[in-house]
Parts: structure tokens; sequence; C-alpha cells
């Protein structure tokens, strides 16, 4: 875990309030005790993390049988969601986390649909900008379609073994 400092930490505990707000007014939530959701320790992502936007870290030797809130470790988010225009996204995916830590560890149906209950109805939509996002932060090359002007950042060259999608052209590698 990355230790947050201590403007980080103050808009970590800011996320942390307003999520926990939005979701005591939620239906779903309603039979479910989450005032333990306030002592979580909240820690960051590596910087340079693109796969990952959010996790949930269990105590070791936590199985199915005894999840409970008190075996979260942490949970962690990655630090670019602190930016002020990710904030939506951001809630969306500290939900998402609470949701683990409230013991449902596999993304099922049921998992789905605690997550869809979420009032920012967009916000799950905002994950795939946020992966664009970082994918061009740490972008080392463009593919580039020379047919269709389409650029895609990516960290490693295509060294010509992709084709575009939409017109079959191979791509060719721009540094950045
Ligand atoms: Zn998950
Ligand atoms: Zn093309």
């Amino acid at each position: 875990m990355v230790k947050p400092n201590e403007s980080q930490s103050i808009l970590l505990e800011d996320l942390r309030f307003l999520v926990i707000e939005i979701m005591s007014d939620m239906e779903i939530w309603q039979d479910f005790d989450l005032l333990p959701l306030q002592k979580i320790r909240l820690g960051l992502l590596r910087k340079n993390a693109t796969q990952r936007h959010g996790v949930t870290k269990w105590n070791r030797g936590i199985t199915a049988d005894n999840l409970s809130i008190d075996n979260v470790e942490t949970i962690e988010l990655h630090p670019d969601l602190l930016n002020n225009e990710w904030n939506a996204y951001a809630a969306f995916v500290l939900h998402h986390e609470f949701i683990h830590a409230l013991g449902f560890r596999n993304h099922d149906l049921l998992f789905r649909k605690l997550e869809h209950s979420w009032p920012g109805k967009n916000a799950g939509d905002l994950g795939s900008k946020f992966t664009e996002y970082l994918r061009k932060k740490s972008a080392k090359w463009f593919w580039v379609c020379s047919n269709c002007n389409l650029q895609f950042p990516r960290k490693k060259p295509s060294s010509g073994r992709y084709k575009c999608r939409k017109c079959s052209t191979t791509l060719v590698d721009i540094e950045v």
C-alpha cells in the first residue's frame, strides 16, 4: 500500500464520508450496519498502476467463510481518482470496494445488482474513460492507423503485429 500524504488523506476521508452518506440513503443498504466502514484503513495504489482503479485487501488467511469487515486490511484507490475531475467515478469505485468489504467477495449477479443501485447512473461508464486517461498518461507509443488517422496510446510498440479494427491497415508506431 502507498501511504497517502496529508492532503490525500483529507480527500480520502471526504470521499469516505460522502459515499457512506449516500449509502445510508440507499434502499438496498438499509439492513446493513455501515458504521464499520468508517474504520477501514484507506490507502492508495501505486501511481503507475493502470489495470486497477481500486482494490480491497483482506488479512492473510481469510477465506469465503470468514469474510468479515473486521478482516479487511485496506482499501486502496488509484491516486489519480483524487483529482477533482474524477470525483464522481471515485465515489463509484469506493462504493464498489465497500460492497466487497461488506462481505461480497466475488463479482457475481448479486454484487452487480448492489453496484448498479448506486444513484450516479452514469458513474460506471466513467470507468472506461478513466482507463483511457491512464493509458494516455503512461503511453510511450501511439499505434497509428495511417488510413483512418486513429491513434491508440500504448506502453509498448505494436511492431507490426496489430491491424486497425476498422479498416485492417497495419498500425505503425510513433514514439510519444
Ligand atoms: Zn471488485
Ligand atoms: Zn484504420
